[in-house]
């Protein structure tokens, strides 16, 4: 199986919700600094978030990363 890579470079998210539109079960708005988490992920480097995500969670994802306004979702061949 082809491991999928979903990444958030969260210092720069704006909490603008789309990335949990579009794939509610791996995104969360944070009630405390409301930016969003990329659920279960780990951070990798400082405000670098990771995750390997199924092949059928790929599809969402590129949408959150097609539509992030700021361009700090990633979907990559991990
Ligand atoms: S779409 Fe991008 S800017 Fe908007 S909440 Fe998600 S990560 Fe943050």
């Amino acid at each position: 199986m082809p491991k999928i890579k979903l990444i958030q470079y969260r210092e720069k998210c704006i909490g603008c919700n789309v990335c949990y539109e579009a794939s509610p079960s791996n995104w969360k708005i944070n009630e405390e600094d409301g930016k969003a988490d990329l659920i279960g992920s780990k951070e990798t480097k400082k405000d670098v978030f990771v995750k390997d995500i199924s092949l059928d969670e790929v599809e969402e994802n590129k949408i959150a990363e097609d539509n992030c306004p700021v361009g700090i979702i990633h979907v990559e061949d991990g």
